[in-house]
């Protein structure tokens, strides 16, 4: 299943500090989308507004036709959306298992069907053999694989992605890239913020750039990597 995110004049703020202004940008059902800025220009305040964990001051969000804007995260969550979120916030005395298990929690029927972790085991085999290990001894890029494994057994028709890469060698961090992709052609909905602008740019059918709150370009992934701005900006080209 597959669900389109449309977002509508949002607007997040810190206190005083207007850290997200009157955004809107609209990711078609079964696409790829990079939110593509510099560091502080509030990409994950985005993310984390879209899946709940940050209160809009204005604007809204829809899921398909339903405005989800004053859900709370975990109600969010069942209705499609699942968000893997900046630095993983893994359980670390707990099982590769027990973590993905967690993600059951978000499915619509409850958490009853255990075999979805297969799936996952599928998508990262290394995982299958670490299922015993405890979380917080697995390599970055294990438990970047257990971050994703547990928003994918929530089912999700939208994925939200914050910087999965982040801390990865290269072979890992396109590892993780391709499963990405792999998700998306599964018909999973997908929203990116990727340090790597350029391979962010290969997969994603659009993209957005955001410059202090603000989408200051938007298009084709493909037009934005020959913009000139976008290379100067960010390919350093
Ligand atoms: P990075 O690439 O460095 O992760 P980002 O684009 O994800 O950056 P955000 O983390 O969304 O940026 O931050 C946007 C702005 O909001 C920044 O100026 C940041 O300092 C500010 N900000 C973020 N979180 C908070 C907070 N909890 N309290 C106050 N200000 C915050």
């Amino acid at each position: 299943m597959s669900q389109t995110l449309d977002v509508q004049n949002i607007c997040v703020s810190y206190g005083m500090v207007e850290a997200v202004r009157n955004v809107s940008f609209r990711v078609p059902k079964g696409s790829i989308a990079a939110i593509v800025g510099a560091n502080g220009a509030g990409k994950s305040t985005i993310l984390n507004a879209l899946s709940g964990l940050r209160n809009l001051t204005g604007g809204r969000v829809c899921l398909g036709e339903r405005d989800i804007s004053h859900l709370p995260p975990h109600e969010r969550v069942p209705m499609g959306l699942a968000q893997v979120p900046e630095g993983r916030r893994l359980f670390g005395r707990m099982t590769v298992a027990e973590n993905l298990e967690i993600g059951l929690f978000g499915r619509p029927d409850g958490g009853r069907d255990r075999a979805v972790l297969d799936k996952v085991f599928d998508l990262f085999p290394r995982l299958r053999e670490r299922a015993g290990q405890m979380a917080g001894t697995l390599s970055g890029g294990e438990q970047q694989m257990v971050a994703i494994g547990r928003a994918i057994v929530a089912d999700p028709q939208v994925l939200l992605l914050d910087e999965p890469t982040m801390g990865l060698s290269p072979l890992l961090a396109e590892t993780v890239l391709q499963t990405i992709s792999a998700i998306n052609a599964t018909g999973v909905t997908v929203l990116l913020v990727e340090q790597n602008v350029y391979r962010a740019l290969e997969i994603s059918n659009h993209a957005f750039v955001l410059e202090t709150g603000e989408i200051v370009l938007d298009g084709p992934a493909s037009a934005l990597m020959h913009d000139p701005r976008v290379r100067a900006a960010y390919l350093g080209q």
